[in-house]
């Protein structure tokens, strides 16, 4: 689950890393009484869950309560890479010498937590990692030894963080990884990590991911998943209890199982598709599962064709093939299907597929996962 810069700022006050005081507006009056509660010069910042919001004029300095007004209006509505601005912060402005970044996350393939350090944040990382990869210092930190500010100091001066700045940085770098692991993060981002004329270190944005798996120890993260906005096909996924992810692709996905789920999209991406989302429809896809998976592919108007991949392991061949024929016959499809059936009795499903009297221009089954991806992408590419 991800977090608004303002939630974010929150979890990290938590763990003592410095941010500034601030409020969170949805309204033009909120906002002005926010500024007018703080010092001006005041910041006024889109609350959307997408990077780059300075540059695409969501974030605004105001000096007065009519300039709060102003940009406060103009940011509240404002579409940001297809984000909506419903929620504005507004905290008192800080003065910056110096920008830098700084991150935790998870290296699955290491083993170990990450730490990712820069003298030169405030841009996008992947823009530092592309011109000058090292400026950005890389820090394996194995679980069980922690972070010591000892350690911390050295990334610092290995990441050429000027001298005045590296006992404030060194200190926030150990709050943000007890933030990170105590707080059970999927990442913990501070971009840009500033340096004050007054020699102070501070977080001036906060890019905070939980980790759902840990949602049973936190109570208190319920406030956030009050706000969280999902789009309009996660939402729907989540009243059917699916798992379900949206993408930006044409082929819609039903697999069973996520592992093979996620071996369909790249077998997708693989023949030159796209896909629409991941969707994992778990073990035993009976007619009401396979009937809801299809209700939110059928949802996403970008879907061009639907991908079925099925391993039947404990889940029957012939349980899902009568659970898409049932569930054809619930939802009316703008998208051809395309399946691939194998595994525990894959004959009889296909049998039934064959004999239920639907069209191949609305179910085509193919005998393996290439062939059906082929035929899945070459319908949603118009061929
Ligand atoms: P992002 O563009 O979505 O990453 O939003 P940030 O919160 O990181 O802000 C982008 C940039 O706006 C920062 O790198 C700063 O240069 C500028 N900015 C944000 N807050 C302040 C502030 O309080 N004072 C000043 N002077 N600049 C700010
Ligand atoms: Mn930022």
């Amino acid at each position: 689950m991800d977090l608004f810069e303002y939630q974010g700022k929150q979890y990290f006050a938590k763990f003592g890393i410095p941010v500034s005081a601030g409020g969170v507006a949805v309204t033009v009056d909120e906002a002005v009484k926010v500024a007018d509660a703080s010092q001006y010069p005041v910041v006024v910042k889109a609350q959307v869950q997408v990077g780059g919001r300075g540059k695409a004029g969501g974030i605004k300095l105001a000096n007065n309560a009519d300039e709060v007004r102003l940009h406060a209006g103009n940011i509240l509505g404002m579409d940001i890479k297809g984000h909506v601005v419903k929620r504005i912060w507004v905290e008192h402005a800080s003065d910056i010498d110096e920008e830098y970044y700084a991150s935790f996350t998870l290296d699955r393939a290491a083993k170990k937590h990450l730490l990712m350090l820069s003298a030169q944040g405030g841009v996008e990382i992947e823009e530092v990692a592309e011109k000058d990869p090292d400026a950005i210092v890389k820090l394996h930190i194995n679980p069980v030894d922690g972070l010591s500010e000892k350690v911390a100091r050295q990334a610092a001066v290995d990441a050429k963080i000027p001298a005045k700045a590296l006992d404030g940085v060194a200190k926030i770098l150990v709050q943000l990884y007890d933030c990170f692991t105590a707080g059970d993060c999927d990442l913990a981002e501070i971009n840009p990590l500033i340096l004050k004329p007054t020699g102070e270190v501070h977080a001036l944005d906060a890019k905070v991911s939980l980790d759902g798996n840990a949602e049973y120890r936190h109570p208190e993260w319920a406030e956030y998943s009050a706000t969280e906005e999902l789009d309009d096909r996660e939402q729907l996924a989540r009243e059917k209890g699916l798992q379900y992810i949206g993408l930006s692709g044409t082929v819609g996905i039903i697999a069973n199982g996520a592992g093979l789920a996620m071996s369909t999209l790249d077998v997708v991406n693989q023949v030159g598709g796209t896909a629409a989302n991941f969707l994992d429809i778990g073990g035993g896809a009976n007619a009401d599962q396979m009937a809801a998976a299809l209700e939110v592919i059928n949802f996403d108007k970008e879907v061009k064709s639907i991908f079925i991949n099925i391993f039947g392991g404990i889940t029957r061949g012939e349980e899902v093939a009568k659970g898409i024929v049932e569930a054809m016959k619930r939802v009316d499809l703008r998208a051809p299907i395309v399946i691939r059936l194998d595994g525990t009795n894959a004959e009889e499903g296909r049998e039934i597929l064959a004999s239920a009297g639907i069209p191949e221009s609305k179910l085509l089954s193919k005998p393996t996962m290439l062939e059906a991806a082929r035929a899945a992408v070459a319908l949603a590419n118009g061929k």
